[in-house]
């Protein structure tokens, strides 16, 4: 696997593997990998001949007083794990490289982004569309693939790809969860054991509005307070928001 950090480099690369007729599929993450990551990169390599994984925290995507600055990073593992998964290039640029002093452009999404994640991370789609759409213009793939951990962020990226006619298929992956069903997630690093344990009431929550929809419950506000409820059994859980909704609008 080829590590490589400059923007032209990787596009001449693109354009030969696409000159030689192979396909390409490209895994964007932010590294500090887990098995949620590689189930994405494997599923790459089952349909492309060439896997491009990106590696780069985007500061765009980040809120101002998120974390961005403690998100956690590890080089050195994360190259392992995608040479040893079967990943053919690792792109991993610089803050400068992505974001030059005169860089000025950003591709805003409206109605997917102003529900939901959009409402408490003000701008967070903005950078991620932003970034994916950089990526795609570096990368030059036929397919790309995303989790369904993040859902709302696949919509909006299908809706990137639609709108501005980007001539590539998204392929969506689904969630790997730990062994009480919490999605992997890098984050779930900040946790404390005990905090950690508590997290599982997010997957049971989900199980719960699943077994009532299961029973026939179509009431989106009963279902809600179903999530609600169980949620709260955590006293210290603090929710930004917990709904049901229709998959493709949201
Ligand atoms: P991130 O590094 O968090 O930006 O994630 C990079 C990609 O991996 C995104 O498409 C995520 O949706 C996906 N991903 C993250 N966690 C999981 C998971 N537990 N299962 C499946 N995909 C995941």
């Amino acid at each position: 696997m080829e590590v490589i950090n400059n923007i032209k480099l990787m596009q001449e690369i693109s354009e030969s593997i696409r000159y030689s007729k192979k396909k390409i599929a490209v895994v964007p993450t932010m590294g500090y990998l887990h098995t949620g990551h590689i189930s994405l990169i494997r599923r790459a390599k089952e349909i492309a001949d060439i896997v491009i994984t990106t590696l780069f925290v985007n500061p765009t995507q980040f809120g101002p007083n998120e974390d961005y600055d403690k998100y956690p990073r590890d080089f050195n593992r994360d190259f392992e794990l995608t040479k040893y998964n079967g990943s053919d290039y690792l792109f991993y640029p610089d803050t400068k490289e992505m974001y030059p002093i005169n860089f000025s452009t950003s591709i805003d999404i409206s109605k997917i982004t102003e529900k939901f994640e959009g409402v408490f991370r003000p701008g967070h789609f903005k950078g991620v569309a932003t970034v994916v759409a950089k990526l795609f213009n570096i990368t030059k793939p036929h397919y790309a693939i995303f989790g369904q951990k993040d859902y709302q962020q696949t919509l909006v990226i299908k809706r990137l790809v639609e709108d501005l006619n980007f001539d590539i298929e998204i392929i969506i992956v689904p969630t790997i969860r730990d062994y009480d069903g919490l999605a992997l997630s890098s984050r779930n690093t900040y946790l404390s054991k005990l905090e950690r344990e508590k997290a599982g009431i997010l997957f049971k929550a989900i199980e719960t509005v699943k077994s009532e929809i299961a029973k026939g419950q179509r009431e989106r506000l009963i279902l809600n307070s179903h999530l609600h409820k169980t949620l709260r059994q955590i006293p210290e859980i603090k929710i930004d928001y917990a709904s049901c909704a229709i998959a493709n609008t949201l």
